[in-house]
């Protein structure tokens, strides 16, 4: 095809413009429809940023590829596997992610009907007592209406991290954590009347490391007391160290006085196509333990592509532990016993991941205790 600029005319353009405008980034169309003027060039780039391509406002042949593939829903036509010129397109994508909601293997949500998708499919075909052609057609496609939004299974990808953690062992000893205080030196984070974020997570990650020390885990901290490297290089610690997991350590702040909370986050794209599942795993367990012991409000768990969460090859988790910006919440982080707790309950949540299931207690009733006897026992 020939590549589509500004200036352009004709029916080629007037396809992109009402393709454009399918997707909400162009007007709807009214007078000149085949001119690629500067509204059509800014919607181009839109989309271009919006789909990771290049944004240079030509329509070439990845550009024109992924504006088709947008315009496909679900339901829209009849999806197969074909091996020589596989379907692509946003039904694909949506077809994998209700497939792996529901906790079939389609691979990653690519938006390419591949052998795997197919694979999938057809489980699901069979469970759900249809047709086994592996063909997603009007009947399949009813039935997935069919099911609740919501209803997820076994989440098999995460399944399967469970069972290689399983495997090897439920014992915390010879696990080598990467506690990240955040901030330091010059960098003191959210500062508020004299209290500084930077020297509070530097307390918590002390507490924190002879915690997991003393419950046989090998703790290593990301920075001195006086240092601040960038997330990049704490990234790159955690990775020469071997890290089996990392935790980084933060408190939070907002124009608004209010605010306050606690809340985590793994590595993850938010549409789910690219997601630890064992970081995810991690932060609800660290999110579950936390508001069950300190009182602190439920800001849930989100997936975010940060560059210390995407840049470490082992799961990693930042936890922001209330707002200094609300005064409920900085009176709680600056008495000592409150981030004893929060120590403890971190400590508690990272047994849990390493126990998966087993001798599980009620959130919040496991104490460190508990956990340094359990790891006493099996050291005999
Ligand atoms: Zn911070």
């Amino acid at each position: 095809m020939r590549v589509l600029r500004r200036g352009d005319e004709g029916p080629a353009v007037a396809e992109v413009r009402s393709t454009l405008a399918a997707l909400g980034l162009l007007p709807p169309v009214n007078g000149v429809t085949d001119q690629f003027d500067h509204a059509v060039e800014h919607a181009v780039r839109a989309f271009q940023q919006h789909r990771g391509l290049i944004t240079d406002g030509l329509i070439g042949p990845a550009t024109y590829r992924a504006l088709r593939d947008a315009t496909y829903q679900l339901g829209g036509r009849p999806l197969a596997y074909l091996v020589s010129a596989p379907i692509t397109g946003d039904d694909v994508a949506t077809l994998q992610e209700r497939l792996l909601e529901l906790g079939y293997d389609a691979g990653r949500a690519n938006g390419v009907f591949g052998a795997q998708t197919e694979a999938a499919l057809r489980n699901f075909q069979r469970d759900y007592g249809l047709t086994v052609d592996g063909i997603c057609g009007p009947e399949t496609i009813r039935a997935l209406r069919q099911l609740s939004p919501r209803a997820r299974g076994g989440r098999p990808v995460l399944l399967r991290e469970q069972e290689r953690v399983r495997r090897s062992g439920p014992r915390l000893t010879g696990k080598r954590i990467v506690i990240d205080p955040g901030h330091g030196a010059h960098d003191t984070g959210v500062s508020v009347d004299g209290v500084n974020e930077s020297e509070l997570m530097w307390d918590l990650a002390r507490r924190l490391e002879g915690r997991m020390v003393a419950t046989g885990m090998e703790a290593l901290l990301s920075r001195g007391p006086d240092q601040c490297p960038d997330e990049s290089a704490r990234a790159q610690f955690a990775n020469e160290a071997g890290a089996d997991l990392v935790l980084s350590l933060h408190s939070d702040a907002n124009a608004s006085p209010l605010a306050q909370g606690l809340a985590c986050f793994h590595f993850g794209s938010g549409n789910g196509t690219a997601t630890s599942t064992l970081g995810e795993a991690m932060a609800g367990l660290i999110q579950r333990e936390l508001t069950k012991r300190t009182g602190l409000r439920d800001c849930g768990t989100h997936p975010k592509t940060w560059e210390l969460l995407r840049l470490t090859r082992c799961p990693a988790v930042r936890i922001e532990i209330g707002y200094l910006s609300n005064t409920e919440d900085r009176t709680r982080l600056t008495d000592p016993a409150f981030r004893d707790v929060v120590a403890e309950g971190i400590v508690v949540a990272v047994k849990r991941l390493y126990l998966l299931g087993e001798n599980d207690q009620p959130t919040g009733s496991f104490t460190f205790a508990d956990v340094l006897a359990h790891e006493l026992a099996k050291a005999e």
